[in-house]
């Protein structure tokens, strides 16, 4: 079986989110299985500073009314044999950042990610690949089922979508919609609420929808971002597939980025970590009180406003904090101030840093996730291996991977609230750090079984592999 896997980002060369991770992970593991599979992103400027790059055609790509030069290039993901092909446009890519800077997109996003799309099948066409699946991923490749339904591309190939976040649909005035280049038919779909709607589109033409958890997959059919009536009607090809992670990268025995390696069996390192990161940071908390970490996207979905409006009594429990993240102008304010008012509690790294997130992932105690929605969320699943106990918020991918911690079964792998809520949030969290400090034998045992859990992507990537062959087995 051939595959296409087209994505926006792909670890490690170009990330914002989660999606990176899945986009490098997935293939490797796909093709550890036996699939043929080749990945397509867009050449940015962090792309080049990733890896060699070996320039492979040079073709056009319809933009609206524009013929738009496309150079492609040849790379291959880290650790694996699977080929990465990468659409160079500097006018489109060679910017400072993904999506674009001080907040919102770039203007011109719409015609950067239909060149993606229509990119990634006239790539195929032009290297004449033999292709049964394209899997599209979130609303920037959205697009490419219904160019496949319009004949660009092969027939026989079938296209699966992967929604890895609904709040995030592509929309766009109306107006614009003649940059698709697609049919007024076909356009029908991509209309909402007088939008221009890519992920509406793609949801409607895929062949195959996956969501990247199974609770999300039903809760977006409930309240699915005002598309659950889309979703609905499609409830029969839509699969919730549980991400994994990718051991290779997040790994505390192996990860190059730690001050001291450590493993279930030898924890000695993560205290080193902690002395080292406290150190470096300029915390100055007693190195017994327990380290609370985030590591996110500073957006509204991650909690933020729950984690704001009881800061100071989070506090009084008596931890250290650490932020890693950037996004909302206000978040990043608050968690400044937060830092000039506590320097010696609070610690706040405004950036994007791999380096750091592996470090603070194995120096921390308590990894805090208080989503009020997540599709799947990884860090808990890497907090889980760094033994670093997750508290969050049963919902979506978080609540098909943390299970409350039960003391009478000596059950469970960390910390959980239901509604979103403050005092719910504060309570769990209590929860967490009077079982650190009361019952430190406990706390081993429960971080031990975290830590031994395996999420890794074999089962969820044979869950694919079924899928596209679902998918394979409609072709006429
Ligand atoms: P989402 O995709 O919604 O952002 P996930 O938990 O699924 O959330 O994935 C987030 C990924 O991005 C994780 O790999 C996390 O470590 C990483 N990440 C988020 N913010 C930062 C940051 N500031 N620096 C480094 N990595 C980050």
């Amino acid at each position: 079986m051939r595959a296409v896997l087209v994505s926006a980002e792909v670890s490690p060369f170009a990330k914002a989110g989660g999606l990176a991770d899945v986009a490098s992970a997935l293939p490797r593991a796909l093709s550890e299985l036996g699939v043929d599979v080749r990945v397509i992103m867009p050449k940015y400027r962090s792309v080049e500073e990733k890896t060699p790059l070996e320039e492979l055609a040079r073709f056009s790509v319809p933009v609206g009314k524009k013929d738009v030069e496309c150079i492609a290039y040849r790379g291959r993901l880290p650790g694996s044999d699977v080929p990465v092909f990468f659409l160079g446009n500097d006018h489109y890519f060679d910017r400072a950042q993904i999506y674009g800077e001080g907040g919102g997109d770039y203007p011109d996003a719409l015609e950067r990610f239909v060149f993606l799309s229509r990119g990634a099948l006239k790539l195929r066409e032009e290297l004449d690949w033999h292709v049964d699946i394209v899997h599209a991923n979130d609303w920037h490749t959205a697009l490419i089922p219904a160019y496949l339904r319009a004949g660009i591309g092969p027939s026989s190939a079938r296209s699966v979508l992967t929604i890895h976040n609904l709040a995030y649909q592509g929309v766009f005035p109306w107006e614009q919609a003649a940059t698709t280049g697609l049919s007024d038919e076909l356009l029908a779909s991509f209309q909402h609420a007088r939008k221009l709607n890519l992920l509406r589109g793609g949801i409607l033409q895929a062949d195959y929808l996956t969501t990247v958890s199974p609770s999300y997959a039903e809760e977006i059919l409930i309240s699915g971002e005002e598309l659950e009536d889309d979703l609905r009607s499609r409830r029969s090809e839509l699969a919730g597939i549980l991400n994994g992670v990718d051991y290779e990268v997040w790994n505390p025995e192996t990860d190059p980025h730690l001050w001291a390696n450590y493993s279930a069996s030898d924890c000695g390192g993560k205290e080193e970590n902690k002395r080292r990161l406290l150190d470096e940071l300029g915390l100055d908390v007693d190195p017994s009180a327990p380290l609370v970490r985030m590591i996110s996207r500073l957006a509204e979905q991650k909690g933020f406003d729950l984690v704001m409006a009881s800061f100071e009594r989070m506090l009084s429990f008596g931890i250290g904090f650490v932020l890693l993240g950037t996004g909302s102008p206000q978040i990043e304010e608050f968690f400044r101030s937060a830092t000039e008012k506590y320097p010696r509690q609070v610690a706040a790294l405004i950036t994007f840093s791999e380096q750091w997130a592996h470090r603070i992932e194995a120096s921390s105690d308590i990894f805090l996730m208080p989503s009020r929605f997540e599709p799947c969320g990884l860090n808990q699943m890497y907090s889980l291996r760094y033994g670093t106990v997750p508290v969050v918020c049963a919902t979506g991918g978080l609540r098909d991977t943390v299970h409350e911690y039960n003391p009478h079964s000596k059950s469970g792998n960390g910390f959980t609230f239901r509604d979103y809520d403050a005092e719910e949030m504060l309570s769990s969290l209590r929860r967490a750090i009077g079982l650190y400090k009361e019952d430190p034998q406990a706390w081993m045992e429960l971080r031990d079984r975290g830590m031994a859990e395996d999420h890794s992507w074999e089962a969820s990537a044979k869950e694919y592999r079924d899928l596209y062959e679902r998918a394979l087995a409609t072709r006429a």
